[in-house]
């Protein structure tokens, strides 16, 4: 691997090696770019450091502190984020749906969420590359823009032939995929062994995340990725307002890389976290915030999750948790008094996810150790609900610090009456098509999924943080290029979308430098 001093003006550097990050470095290294990409935790290995084990697979998530709060407030940890090279794509489940045309024009469709200031049709192209790189396995999608994916649909376990059975005798449609898991052998990953710990990273290297699709490439053309170094705060010149590079933690030391441009990549919790903590004499209030914008419009899915009871074994566990979906329900249903809508999905939970789901009902000794014992014949979906982006909704800086004296995240979440409403019905969808199934008993939870928001892509510096070339307003050589930009969620999983949304960011900044050299600064 190449290696940067931090004396070196490198063209970008970039904070996080995830979804976003991954994806964006490996562009701009093929464009030929310098590239250093910072990562606050390791440079996975997944034969040495990953065990195909539940409990033993929790140094993936970030742990690091975080403040919760709002009327509804959203656990933060094992659900939402990960840590490393890789992102939370090493614990992501493996669905890649792409969001439908409707979902960038939600406010102009329905009168809720926000218009995007890009459009389906100019990420197209981007969706196209990334399922091809990934590469997507799934039957043709008849959802939204209706398309094929480059690899064929995986064979199905006993929990995708009950939602597939049950979704049949209710007349709702379902299809196999999408799964950013191999088909078969692809470069040098082998093909999916089906042994369901995709949750916990996949030793196998069947399931897609930047660690070994984007990274790889990167550092072939020339990126560094330096692991373990927590940024702490962008810098900026004074005098023009334009970022010079980021001070950084690496083994306890405050360094400091420089460069002519620089690039977010950290989560919608962190990132919003490090524009506020990067005050300065010209940016008090921290990086694009001249408005108040930054960490607000943080969304999150709900995700109800409903398990049924069948006479026949099902051993959930014996396949991917993602299997099947259906996206009947995607969009707004104008006989319904709620707008836009949710997705269905297998998700299988391995046994202490399951526990957890029973807890949850309030069973407790005996009770549940009889749920326990029956797990083999329980199968369970999850649904994606599109809770709607709210002002208040957001990210601020705790009183409280972090190990390296950093004021931490405090995340603030209200669910408006309309989320309320697409998780009952969500619910009841799920319930139909396991009791047409056969289930014998039907029980519920409500949880949530995928942070996204909180340093949203939009028209003005009043109504947003970046620019629709992922640009942060006020500063002309700082972007932000992961899901803290969605405006809007749609129920699709959100990481297809941010890849595509980073690939589509490395031409813009291309483009950018090309044209203008004082925009990039490069
Ligand atoms: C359990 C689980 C299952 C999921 N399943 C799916 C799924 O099936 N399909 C799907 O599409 N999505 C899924 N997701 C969500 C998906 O993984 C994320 O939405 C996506 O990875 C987010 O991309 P990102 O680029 O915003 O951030 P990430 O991929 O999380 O990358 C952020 C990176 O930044 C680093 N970082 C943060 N702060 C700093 C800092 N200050 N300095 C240096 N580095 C920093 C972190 O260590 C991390 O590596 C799942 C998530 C979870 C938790
Ligand atoms: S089921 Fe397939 S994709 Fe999931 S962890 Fe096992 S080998 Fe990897």
């Amino acid at each position: 691997m190449r290696r940067f001093e931090d004396t070196d003006e490198v063209d970008l550097v970039v904070v996080g090696a995830g979804a976003g990050g991954g994806v964006l470095t490996q562009r701009l290294a093929r464009a030929g770019w310098s590239v250093v990409c910072l990562d606050a935790g390791p440079f996975w290995d997944p034969d040495g450091d990953w065990v195909s084990d539940e409990r033993g697979s929790h140094n993936l998530y970030w742990t690091e502190p975080r403040q919760i709060g709002g009327q509804t407030p959203v656990p933060l940890g094992s659900n939402n984020s990960g840590r490393g090279v890789g992102g939370s794509m090493i614990h992501y489940a493996g669905y890649t749906p792409r969001f439908h045309p409707s979902d960038f024009r939600t406010h102009s469709l329905d009168g809720v969420g926000a218009d995007w200031p890009v459009d389906y049709a100019s990420l197209k192209r981007y969706y196209e590359d990334i399922e091809a790189e990934l590469p997507v396995a799934g039957e043709n999608w008849p959802w939204g823009d209706p398309h094929s994916y480059p690899h064929h649909a995986h064979p199905v376990s006993g929990n995708g032939d009950v939602f597939l059975r049950g979704a049949r005798a209710a007349g709702i449609e379902a299809r196999v995929g999408p799964v950013a898991i191999t088909n078969g052998r692809f470069g040098n990953r082998p093909h999916c062994i089906y042994r369901g710990f995709c949750l916990q990273g996949c030793k196998v290297n069947a399931k897609a995340s930047p660690l070994i699709t984007h990274i790889p490439d990167a550092l072939a053309r020339g990126a560094e990725i330096r692991p373990d170094s927590q940024v702490s705060a962008i810098t900026v010149d004074q005098k023009t307002g334009a970022a010079t590079g980021v001070t950084y933690f690496r083994s306890g030391v405050e360094r400091h890389q420089r460069a002519k441009a620089v690039a977010v990549a950290g989560y919608s919790i962190e990132t919003p976290r490090l524009l506020l903590l990067s005050t300065s004499r010209r940016h008090p209030q921290g990086l694009g915030n001249d408005h108040d914008q930054v960490g607000r419009y943080l969304m999150v899915q709900g995700a109800p999750q409903t398990a049924g009871r069948f006479a026949d074994e099902i051993r959930m566990y014996k396949a991917p948790p993602p299997e099947v979906s259906s996206e009947q329900f995607y969009e707004t249903d104008a006989s319904k008094p709620y707008k836009r809508g949710w997705s269905i999905q297998t998700v299988s939970p391995l046994p202490i996810t399951w526990s957890e789901h029973v807890t949850a009902q309030g069973h407790w000794g005996e009770t549940l150790r009889e749920y326990m014992r029956d797990y083999v014949h329980w199968a369970a979906l999850g649904a994606l609900c599109e809770f709607l982006p709210q002002k208040n909704n957001r990210v601020t800086l705790a009183d409280e610090t972090d190990r390296h004296g950093l004021e931490v995240a405090h995340f603030s979440y209200s669910q408006c009456d309309n989320d309320r409403q697409l998780m009952r019905a969500a619910q009841s969808s799920m319930e139909q098509i396991l009791l047409a199934a056969g289930a014998q008993e039907v029980i519920t939870i409500d949880r949530y999924a995928h942070l996204v928001g909180g340093a949203r892509m939009a028209q003005s510096a009043e109504l947003g943080v970046i620019d629709s070339d992922h640009r942060v307003f006020g500063v002309p050589n700082l972007f932000v290029v992961d899901g803290s930009t969605l405006p809007t969620q749609g129920s699709a999983n959100p990481a297809l979308t941010i890849m595509a949304l980073a690939a589509r960011a490395a031409d813009r900044m291309i483009a950018l430098g090309r044209q203008c050299p004082q925009a990039a600064s490069r």
